[in-house]
């Protein structure tokens, strides 16, 4: 059984554990030793939350609103590739921007994610897009 160090992504206090993968397979988790986070700590999501990744039902590429083959805010959800996404967000928010100015964007967050991806985030919103107008889902 290998042992993966690592950091919990249930939220963002960023407690440090201990994954036990087998055949690829996440088989159980423990709080790492003496770490300055959560010195041998877990809540239950750390302790037993894992079972999602292996889930068939979870979703693994982006899907996108289409109709006749094009993005339609009435269409259907359709798989497509990251490439796809990534080009589709990046022409709204360069359209947006254009028509309405930095400040019609906001950046949305989650307490999900690391600091460090938080971090990013925001520096992104703040240094790449021009706009202040950042939050997270810990204020919902
Ligand atoms: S969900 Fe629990 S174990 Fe995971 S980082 Fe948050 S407090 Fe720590």
């Amino acid at each position: 059984m290998k042992k993966v160090q690592t950091t919990c992504p249930y939220c963002g206090t960023g407690c440090n554990i201990n994954l036990f993968v087998e055949n690829g397979r996440i088989v159980k988790a423990e709080p790492t030793k003496n770490h300055p986070v959560n010195d041998g700590e877990l809540c239950l999501k750390g302790w037993y939350g894992w079972e999602y990744v292996h889930s068939p039902d979870r979703l693994k590429k982006p899907l996108i609103r289409k109709k006749n083959g094009k993005f339609s805010k009435d269409g259907e959800l359709v798989e497509s590739t990251w490439e796809e996404a990534l080009e589709l967000i990046t022409s709204k928010i360069k359209e947006i921007k254009e028509k309405y100015g930095a400040d019609a964007l906001m950046g949305f967050s989650s307490a999900r994610c690391t600091n460090e991806d938080n971090y990013v985030f925001q520096k992104f919103f703040r240094v790449a897009i021009g706009t202040n107008n950042i939050d997270h889902c810990a204020r919902l």
